[in-house]
């Protein structure tokens, strides 16, 4: 119990999303993942995914911290790890990292760590490929980066992405969003009725390119004329890191009742896109606070919004 406890603590402190905990805990991880996020943070979680990964205690408890495993994890000499430098993965590791895997494990699995996969020269890059394609079983790659716009797509599209949530502050749920979104989502509000609706048809105007910024900031005046400007723009904000958290494989979890647009609308934006846009959003309620006139500022907002989307 104890022990639960203690993990439930550091599952927090790696910032890895529900989603791969779920898959962890029901022995279902993906056989290769990216880590997306800050160096020291993204270091941190793949190293106790791979600890978790390795540790003979019940999944539930993993990592233990008191397993021969553990212990040989900790003391940097476990045999069925392996990891790379940390200036980002160049072709003679490669080798070292092939001929370790043609090793027989002396446990039941073995797990490897590319740091810096958005780092990774493209000839060490593409000599991985046919590793992470064809996974021997019970193999485990965890690769990290800072951007995952800057790792090679053929990398990208062999693993599953997390992004990881502790990273820069604007990307976790405001707390002071926490009131704005619900009376959105209750509907008990008048002056929220119908907003969603009208939020979510807004969104797609502005990714399908349908409008042009000063329309876009017309239009959005125009559908949050009952609310305060700023609950607007945090309730916008909260919508997409909604989408950035499903896209980087979350569970819908703030505005559940509109699930079925959140899945549709999800795939459009990479993370990276989703967390400039909200960055873009919370800087245009900022402003809020200066004498910028309502609609100039809402306009800058949708050129910052439409140049996320197009030149990306
Ligand atoms: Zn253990």
């Amino acid at each position: 119990m104890e022990a639960s406890k203690a993990n439930g603590r550091l599952d927090e402190a790696v910032g890895l999303p529900d989603a791969l905990l779920k898959r962890l805990r029901a022995g279902e991880l993906w056989h290769a993942v990216l880590l997306v996020g800050e160096s020291s943070q993204a270091e941190r979680a793949a190293r106790w995914l791979a600890q978790a990964l390795l540790c003979e205690a019940p999944r539930a408890d993993a990592p233990c911290g008191r397993c021969r495993s553990c212990a040989q994890f900790s003391a940097g000499s476990h045999p069925d790890f392996w990891a790379s430098g940390d200036k980002g993965l160049k072709a003679g590791d490669v080798e070292a990292l092939q001929a370790w895997l043609a090793t027989k494990g002396h446990g039941t699995r073995k797990v490897y760590v590319l740091r810096g996969a958005d780092e990774m020269t493209p000839v060490a890059a593409n000599r991985m490929l046919k590793t992470l394609e064809e996974p021997a079983p019970e193999t485990y790659a965890i690769l990290t980066a800072q951007s995952r716009q800057k790792v090679l797509s053929t990398l990208r599209s062999r693993s599953f992405t997390c992004l990881l949530s502790a990273s820069p502050p604007f990307l976790s749920t405001d707390p002071t969003s926490i009131a704005v979104v619900t009376r959105a989502t209750s509907a008990e509000d008048p002056s929220f009725a119908g907003l969603m609706e009208r939020v979510i048809e807004w969104t797609q105007t502005w990714q399908s390119g349908g409008a042009t910024p000063w329309e876009l900031a017309a239009s959005w005046q125009s559908i949050a004329k009952d609310v305060p400007a700023e609950d607007g723009l945090l309730l916008l904000a909260e919508w997409l890191r909604e989408l950035m958290r499903v896209r980087a494989g979350g569970q819908a979890e703030r505005f559940g009742a509109w699930e079925e647009a959140v899945r549709r609308i999800a795939p459009i934006l990479e993370v990276e896109q989703y967390a400039a846009c909200v960055q873009a959003v919370m800087e245009a309620r900022l402003r809020l606070q200066s004498h910028v006139a309502l609609l100039l500022n809402l306009e800058q907002m949708c050129v910052r919004l439409r140049e996320v989307t197009t030149s990306w």
